[in-house]
């Protein structure tokens, strides 16, 4: 099989010293095994700017959307109501896990292409008394639009929510200060910005508000407060652990922290987007979202031909050694691409080049 590079929201491309991490099978409850939990934990508070007095980090079993349904039927009581801001697929995805559960709950929804405007959270907020929690998505990856999180946390901070943010496709490649943010529940998974591989996900929690939740669980294996418990006596988790993943997650920190942190990521994924999203617009493919509301990490274009055919794209641009992403929108024809991973200028050069060929193939025939 040809071999190629994923321009995808994860998994995405990692390094080989990375991928190379998970040739040992590593015994769970050995002591070096828990130290190396333990240290990852560390290591996601303090790129977190918190400090482990108030702030803790569990994980867990699972994708990304494992660590969302635990904070969601963890956290939120059977006497709570929980505001989710929602303006894409992942922040319906909170929805229908709030469903599941039986979880009280409003909605204030936004157009895929329109950041939720923080006065509308307090206007709802001042009206209904009995919202407990605030909800939303920072980067829909849906779209690739990124939310004010920081405006809507101050705000829920004001009237004494519980903020909890799906951070899952921005953590570690946007620069993310939990407390300041009045940021009480994050989640993040193994295989985005950090660049690890699939297997776990992540939550940075409020020591307070997480031994609040005791007993407020509806499900054992995703029950937060006992995976903590469980984890943060000695690193032993409860059930079995994604090993391979860990050890592969450990050495994707690093590499993180050698890289220059967040900051420096930022500033290549950020770099890149920017080069991606004008060549692109040279070809004539437009971005779906204004400038000042677009992440650095995932991009939707329009494709604003009558014979768009995404298949044929994908498989073009596969065949060139990158794999790029289908778009999720129903009202117009879209692809995305991705930004983050082990992704440089010389890959969105070439990327473009092969957009470029792609082009006039379709305008010759
Ligand atoms: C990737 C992602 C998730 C989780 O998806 P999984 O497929 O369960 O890993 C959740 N929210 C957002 C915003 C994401 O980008």
């Amino acid at each position: 099989m040809k071999n190629y590079k994923l321009l995808t929201p994860g998994p995405l491309t990692t390094t080989d010293s990375v991928k190379r991490e998970m040739l040992f099978d590593h015994c769970t409850w050995d002591d070096d095994y828990k130290v190396i939990t333990q240290r990852i934990r560390k290591q996601l508070l303090k790129l977190a700017h918190v400090n482990e007095e108030e702030y803790t980090t569990v994980l867990m079993q699972g994708s990304g959307t494992f660590g969302v349904e635990s904070v969601i039927s963890s956290v939120i009581g059977k006497e709570d109501k929980c505001l989710f801001v929602t303006n894409g697929a992942y922040g319906e995805r909170m929805l229908d896990i709030a469903k599941y559960h039986k979880i009280n709950y409003v909605v204030l929804s936004e157009e895929y292409n329109i950041v939720p405007y923080v006065n509308k959270v307090e206007e709802i907020l001042k009206d209904d008394k009995d919202i407990t929690h605030v909800m939303m998505v920072h980067c829909e990856t849906t779209t690739g639009i990124l939310n004010d999180i920081e405006a809507v946390g101050k705000i829920s901070k004001k009237y004494s929510k519980t903020f909890m943010v799906d951070a899952m496709s921005s953590f570690g490649g946007i620069d993310i200060s939990l407390k300041d943010y009045g940021i009480d529940f994050l989640i993040s998974s193994s295989n985005k910005c950090i660049q690890g591989v699939p297997g776990f996900s992540f939550i940075i929690a409020n020591k307070e508000k997480l031994i609040e939740s005791k007993g407020k669980a509806r499900s054992l294996s995703l029950d937060l407060y006992d995976q903590w418990i469980g984890m943060d006596k000695d690193g032993k988790w409860r059930f079995t652990s994604p090993t391979h993943v860990i050890l592969a997650f450990s050495k994707a920190l690093d590499e993180l922290e050698a890289e220059g942190g967040v900051v420096a990521r930022n500033k290549r994924y950020s770099n890149n987007n920017k080069i991606l999203r004008n060549k692109m617009k040279k070809l004539g493919i437009n971005s779906y979202l204004e400038e000042d509301i677009q992440s650095p990490i995932i991009t939707t274009f329009l494709y604003e031909n009558n014979d768009f055919s995404f298949i044929e794209m994908y498989n073009f641009v596969k065949e060139n050694g990158y794999a790029i992403y289908p778009g999720k929108l129903t009202k117009v024809d879209t692809f995305r691409i991705g930004n983050i991973g082990e992704i440089y200028e010389e890959d969105i050069n070439n990327l473009c080049d092969i957009f470029e060929k792609f082009v006039l193939i379709k305008e010759t025939i």
